[in-house]
């Protein structure tokens, strides 16, 4: 027996020390120190030797199942750290290879404007609000003196969802919801960005989906005056402070008077170019007074209170500054065109 489990012993280091990796260290381990193992065995059939005989061999069976249980942890070890060698020799690292570069994004034209003109409105003290897209037709129309029957509904083809239902055209309907918060009682000064729908074919000029800015203010002695003051104040900030405008009558259903605001062109000053078509004027924008009927349906009262309302399209400002001369570039994602306004 003392001679079974010496050979045992020694069998078993010699397989550890020409074992070459850790999976077949394992495979050692339990077949040497498993339940199945030699060393169990000689520990079961303990009960067929002699009283002397018994503690003797229990004795050294335990010391040669603690001694390869050494032997495998140190070996163990040693196999590992021999890995992580071999991984680290395999891996080195050149130090000289230049690195990845990293695409970095940039805002989007249109944003950029947004943001522009959003900031330049709230640091005269007005307020954001929004809306929902998909509109009914009270707000899109009939709040804003358009009833059903207006022939000014033809100037905008409208995406219906059913017949009161609507993806906003405008987004004047925002100005009537906040106009209705205010239960009648100015002073209301707000901006509504957002995204509006028509039914045109797209080209280089036209967008079935296209971003809007209105404005709105409502108070007491609200003046024509005021609405030119405020717009002048906006086209010196977004084409610079030589700009003047002008306004040329129009015809909106929601504002009495309506007027087009032409800008005096940025890139010749006035003598005629092709940026503004000989005339040395730009139109960019719409507005007017706002009309007694909105005011009237909004809950607020057309004698105590007046107000002017603007329509700024974010594409237009976008494309004039910036010389852009497709609408479509703003949709497409092509990095070609986006990464030229990294700098925004
Ligand atoms: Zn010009």
């Amino acid at each position: 027996m003392q001679e079974k489990l010496q050979h045992l012993k020694e069998e078993a280091i010699h397989a550890i020390n020409e074992v070459k990796s850790s999976k077949k260290l394992n495979e050692i381990r339990v077949s040497y120190l498993g339940k199945k193992g030699p060393i169990t065995e000689v520990l079961r059939g303990m009960g067929k030797l002699s009283k002397e005989e018994r503690p003797k061999i229990g004795a050294l069976a335990n010391v040669v199942r603690e001694e390869i249980a050494n032997k495998i942890s140190l070996k163990q070890q040693q196999l590992e750290e021999e890995e992580v060698m071999k991984k680290l020799a395999n891996e080195t690292v050149d130090v000289t290879l230049p690195g990845r570069p990293i695409l970095q994004g940039g805002t989007h034209p249109l944003t950029a404007v947004t943001e522009e003109i959003e900031d330049l409105f709230l640091s005269m003290g007005y307020s954001i609000a929004e809306g929902p897209e998909v509109e009914s037709d009270y707000y899109n129309f009939e709040a804003l003196n358009i009833p059903k029957a207006h022939p000014a509904r033809d100037m905008q083809d409208t995406f219906y969802i059913d017949e009161e239902t609507l993806l906003r055209t405008h987004t004047s309907p925002v100005q009537i919801r906040t106009l209705e918060q205010f239960e009648g009682k100015g002073p209301v000064k707000i901006i509504c960005p957002g995204r509006v729908y028509r039914r045109d074919s797209d080209d280089a000029t036209h967008s079935h989906q296209f971003a809007q800015i209105e404005g709105l203010v409502v108070d007491e002695n609200i003046r024509m005056s005021d609405l030119k003051g405020t717009l002048e104040v906006f086209a010196k900030a977004m084409f610079g402070e030589e700009r003047e405008i002008r306004l040329r009558p129009s015809f909106f259903p929601f504002t009495e008077p309506s007027v087009e605001v032409d800008v005096s062109c940025f890139k010749c000053g006035g003598a005629g170019c092709n940026v503004c078509k000989g005339t040395g004027w730009i139109e960019v924008l719409g507005a007017g007074m706002v009309h007694p009927n909105v005011l009237k349906m909004a809950g607020f009262d057309p004698v105590k209170y007046q107000g002017f309302a603007f329509g700024i399209g974010q594409e237009r400002i976008a494309m004039l500054k910036y010389g852009i001369d497709d609408i479509r570039h703003f949709y497409t994602n092509d990095l070609r065109f986006l990464s030229q306004f990294k700098q925004l």
